[in-house]
């Protein structure tokens, strides 16, 4: 594979420019702030192809649901994230001609993603049609300080030429939606103002009624001196800008610092929006553009003193692990109870910047070792907050008694996905987010949270999986039918191994809950016990006879098994070239199933038995899901198969980098980043929590010298050190952990380290 951009630490950078990836490099290069993101589209006009995006948190349109033939209980709509104002434009123009990377002749060109400090720069040498030629440069970040400020240095220098150029900065809210099932236009005008070097423009959300205010401040200067420029100010609908012709001497350098905020009534009341925006952004133009990104990257620096991890030997994996993390913290910081992470984060489109099991089932595992613990309760919170729309979610399907069946897809608790084999049938995705409370304590020992909100979470999805399975007689058992487990290429298939397991656990996980807490408000009736205890011991978990090989469903047994390496290297992806129909009939794996399972409860399952059902199902799997790589990378690093951990490190952690599913121009695919990180902790280093102790089992891969990284267990930051002969784990914390390497068990106190020898 390819690499698309340079190698480097800490680095994406882009050497060249080529118009052909430029939409991957707008993805790749976004930044965000947990908050609002930005692809990395130019300031300047550009007539090439290019996705526009600009994205805020938690604001979404319900466009109509569009199917060919309604079921009841669809949703009524798919939320889709909102391309909003476009904040960053800055329009050059020299004698009429305006500057346009597809049109002018570009001499040279450099794109940085600066992943330690967070900033996006870009430099470039270009020559008009009448033989004028410019150098550009420009940076810009989103705050990681204050989640409402972004801004941008942009700087033109004119190098064979003295004259007139005409700038033009401005806020355009016309902006459309690329993904839109009817290309409806989603954005309403509410307000524009605008003043000399300063404007905003609100607008509203059609039918969900969202505000958001766009407010910008600029200045100019001269080198190193502001000009007092006079630009004329211009307004229409949903559009505000200041412009201005200036004289540039040949060799000066000319700077706009534009500043802008982005508010939303996520966070603000309908009257106190457009003011906020305001103010933020007065406030930004008078700590000025140096002072902003100071802030700015102490917090990145803060972020990457917990999460960094650091490969030595290995630069490519070493800047695709920084990059995963990188993204991963853009998209999510933890500090708005009503954000949570899109598979997309910012950076595009797809998925419509919506919650899915993504979270609870890689997200939580990331943040939880690399965030203070606050992060992953507020995504805990988040699926707590919207408990009784799980309920009435399930009601709507005909379960009773306070069950509740979470959506796949939700902005706001909400089911909004349309495929009735995912919104009916994908139910597996309730299982997740019980597990995620079970995974949260046992990292953090914070008891506090089951007692007062997970333990309604659990008991309620508990109830869906004892409503959801029925008594066969003609096997004497539990059976849940007409279901799709992880692995979306069957669709309507009886007793999925993974649903059937995961629905066995919560059952018991929420029973041991009501063994250690019970309050009026969630006791279990004297019928639900018994019948869960009845359900968890007979339940149907399919095998295949006289082996130790679970069954993925019911059936699977009776296709043509055989190898996804039988499938012609032009006809990969198969989502990409065969039919649905082909797809569903044939033995491919679009992403870990039956290991999903494993991967979970692996303390479950002999090694023999993990080994077994690995060798079975991954030559199999397509990993057509950016989710499946990682789960068989760090199963295989369990198993000791390194090469193979290596090969399936290398696919998640480049997938975006190197385009390996060819998708990357729409988007990031930021959850499965989470995994690429979970390859390395849980799957290299063999990190996992048993009964309050931290145990490891590590290898390390032939293409590396070293590998280290912090992680919080039990809110102590814990720094592991592994190269080819030791390991060693220092407990930079003021409380004692216990942790576990082979034989050993230590009281790791604080400030103490430990070493032990890696066996050949
Ligand atoms: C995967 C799902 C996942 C979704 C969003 C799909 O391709 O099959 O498991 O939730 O993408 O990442």
């Amino acid at each position: 594979m390819l690499n698309l951009f340079e190698i480097d630490e800490w680095k994406i950078i882009e050497n060249k420019f080529d118009p052909n990836k430029q939409e991957q490099a707008e993805s790749i290069f976004s930044i965000g702030n947990g908050s609002f993101g930005q692809r990395a589209n130019f300031e300047e006009d550009y007539s090439g192809k290019s996705l526009r995006g600009s994205y805020v948190g938690g604001v979404y349109y319900p466009d109509k649901t569009r199917v060919g033939w309604w079921k009841n209980g669809y949703p009524e709509y798919f939320a889709k994230v909102l391309n909003s104002c476009n904040w960053i434009g800055i329009r050059i123009e020299v004698d009429g001609e305006s500057i346009d990377l597809a049109k002018v002749e570009i001499k040279s060109f450099y794109r940085e993603l600066d992943m330690y400090h967070g900033t996006l720069t870009r430099k470039l040498k270009c020559r008009l049609q009448n033989g004028k030629e410019l150098e550009i440069s420009s940076i810009r970040f989103c705050s990681m300080d204050n989640e409402e400020i972004a801004a941008i240095k942009y700087s033109v220098t004119p190098t064979n030429f003295s004259g007139n150029v005409k700038f033009t900065v401005y806020l355009d809210g016309n902006v459309y939606n690329a993904d839109s099932n009817y290309d409806d236009f989603f954005w309403l005008e509410d307000t524009e103002r605008v003043g000399v070097r300063k404007g905003v423009v609100s607008a509203r959300t059609k039918k969900t009624n969202f505000l958001v205010g766009t407010a910008m401040r600029f200045s100019f200067w001269e080198n190193a001196k502001t000009l007092d420029i006079h630009p004329n100010i211009n307004q229409k609908k949903l559009y505000v800008d200041n412009n201005f012709e200036q004289y540039l001497e040949k060799g000066n350098t000319y700077t706009i610092k534009k500043y802008v905020s982005i508010t939303s009534t996520i966070n603000h009341s309908e009257f106190n929006t457009v003011a906020a925006a305001i103010n933020n952004v007065t406030s930004a133009y008078l700590a000025g553009f140096d002072q902003l990104l100071e802030s700015h990257s102490k917090k990145w620096e803060e972020i990457w003193k917990n999460a960094d991890i650091i490969i030595e030997g290995d630069t490519s994996a070493q800047q695709a692990i920084r990059f995963n993390i990188f993204q991963l913290f853009q998209t999510y910081t933890g500090k708005n109870p009503k954000l949570n992470i899109g598979p997309k984060g910012f950076t595009g489109e797809k998925y419509g910047g919506a919650t899915y099991w993504d979270t609870e089932a890689y997200c939580i595992p990331f943040f939880l070792k690399t965030a203070p613990q606050s992060v992953s309760r507020q995504l805990l919170k988040y699926r707590y907050n919207q408990l009784d729309k799980a309920i009435e979610n399930a009601e709507k399907l005909g379960f009773k008694d306070g069950a509740a069946l979470y959506p796949m897809v939700t902005m706001n608790g909400e089911e909004c996905h349309n495929e009735w084999e995912i919104t009916f049938e994908e139910i597996h995705r309730n299982g997740a987010i019980a597990f995620a409370i079970y995974n949260y304590v046992r990292h953090t020992g914070d008891w506090d949270y089951v007692q007062k909100y997970g333990i309604h979470v659990v008991t309620a999805i508990a109830r869906f999986w004892s409503q959801r399975m029925n008594w066969s007689n003609e096997k004497s058992q539990y059976v849940i039918l007409g279901v799709t487990g992880p692995n979306e290429y069957e669709n309507n298939v009886n007793n999925n191994w993974y649903t059937n397991y995961i629905a066995k656990w919560c059952l018991s996980y929420a029973l041991k809950l009501h063994d250690k807490y019970t309050s009026e408000k969630n006791a279990l009736s004297e019928e639900e016990c018994i019948t869960w205890k009845h359900q968890i011991e007979h339940i149907h978990l399919p095998k295949i006879k006289d082996s130790n090989i679970f069954l993925q469903q019911e059936g699977f047994l009776d296709k043509g098994l055989q190898p996804a390496s039988q499938i012609p290297s032009n006809e990969r992806p198969i989502n990409q070239h065969w039919s649905w129909d082909r797809i569903l009939r044939s033995p491919f794996i679009k992403q870990a199933d039956v290991l999903q399972g494993i991967y979970l409860f692996e303390e479950h399952f002999s090694m023999k038995q993990i080994e077994e059902n690995f060798n079975y199902y991954e030559p199999m799997t397509v990993h057509e899901s950016s989710l499946s790589p990682c789960i068989h990378s760090i199963i295989a690093a369990k198993i000791k198969q390194n090469e193979k951990a290596y090969e399936l490190y290398l696919r998640t952690s480049r997938l975006d980098l190197d385009d390996y599913n060819r998708e990357v121009a729409e988007g990031l695919h930021i959850t499965s980043m989470a995994g690429t990180w979970m390859s390395i902790v849980e799957g290299m280093a063999g990190t996992r929590v048993y009964d309050d102790v931290l145990t490891f089992d590590p290898i390390i891969p032939l293409q590396w010298k070293k590998y280290s990284f912090q992680i919080f267990f039990m809110q102590q930051p814990i720094k592991i050190c592994i190269d080819t002969k030791s390991f060693v784990c220092e407990n930079l914390g003021n409380k004692s952990i216990k942790i576990r390497i082979d034989n050993d068990l230590v009281d790791l106190k604080s400030g103490q380290e430990f070493s032990f020898t890696l066996k050949k």
